[in-house]
């Protein structure tokens, strides 16, 4: 494991949080590499003290992302951006932010990640034939296919990962990042905007908008912590506000989760429930 932070952090600090939180997770990739750094437009610095090639694809990888977990030419790389203030003063927020990005590389060790994605695979002919009963053009159903599975993809894995690191002692770390990096006290995450009722790109956003919020409260419904108990009572009142029928639509999956999340079949489980939660969304909205 390699750990490059950036001049002017607190080096031991990231240091000692990265080796508190890799030490209770297996398998790790190896190799495995952590850069650490503030300044999204000048990621050269801390990529200079690797080795890893090609540089610009390094580079351009750091700044399009946050923190992230992925890898290039199949080294595994976990970028911890501390682009927020309270990942500079709040150790366990730091925590389950690494913790979240360890995961992730985890997942891909033992192949769950590709499993996920594969899986996903399968729905493409039925979303695009169901949606044929439907007026649009063939780009807007594509458009919507991509899109709703790469979310889905997106949701499947960060519940995953959210429920292993819970699984694994770092629920209250976990709730804390993401308490702050929501800004659960002061806002509702996106302000109301579902308001054009017959449109497919709405729906589509509307899923989209809730599937990114689900890892962030449904895998706390198996720990008991204050911090989660707001994020899910806030999260849910901005599903409300902004997305009511999608939120009632979606229903399914959370129950999915709570009763079989355990099951060999829960992946295929989940993308069944959720394309059928989906198009009868799609039925309410559009048929019409
Ligand atoms: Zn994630």
């Amino acid at each position: 494991m390699e750990i490059h932070i950036e001049d002017g952090l607190e080096k031991s600090r990231y240091q000692q949080h990265i080796e508190t939180v890799t030490e209770q997770f297996s398998p790790l990739p190896d190799p495995f590499v952590f850069l650490v750094y503030e300044d999204p437009d000048s990621p050269e610095n801390v990529i200079g003290t690797t080795d890893i090639q090609p540089r610009s694809l390094l580079e351009e990888a750091c700044r399009r992302k946050s923190s992230s977990s992925f890898t290039v030419n199949d080294i595994d790389i976990i970028i911890i951006r501390i682009d927020d203030p309270f990942l500079k003063d709040n150790d366990d927020a730091l925590k389950g932010l690494i913790a979240h990005e360890v995961i992730h590389a985890v997942h891909r060790e033992t192949g769950l990640e590709e499993e996920i994605e594969d899986a996903s695979t399968q729905y493409s002919d039925l979303v695009l034939n169901r949606l044929a009963n439907y007026e649009m053009t063939k780009d807007e159903a594509i458009d919507f296919l991509r899109d709703v599975v790469s979310t889905a993809v997106f949701c499947l894995k960060d519940i995953h990962a959210n429920t292993d690191i819970i699984e694994a002692g770092f629920g209250d770390e976990l709730a804390e990042y993401y308490y702050h990096q929501l800004g659960i006290d002061s806002y509702c995450p996106l302000p109301r905007f579902y308001q054009d009722e017959t449109s497919i790109t709405q729906i589509k956003e509307a899923v989209a908008f809730e599937l990114q919020l689900t890892p962030a409260w449904l895998p706390f419904k198996k720990h008991d912590n204050e911090r989660a108990k707001r994020m899910q009572e806030q999260i849910e009142e901005c599903y409300e506000l902004n997305i009511p029928e999608t939120a009632k639509a979606i229903h399914g999956i959370c129950s999915l989760y709570e009763q079989a999340y355990d099951d060999d079949r829960f992946i295929e489980s989940f993308y069944d429930t959720l394309f059928e939660e989906i198009f009868d969304l799609v039925d309410l909205k559009l048929q019409d």
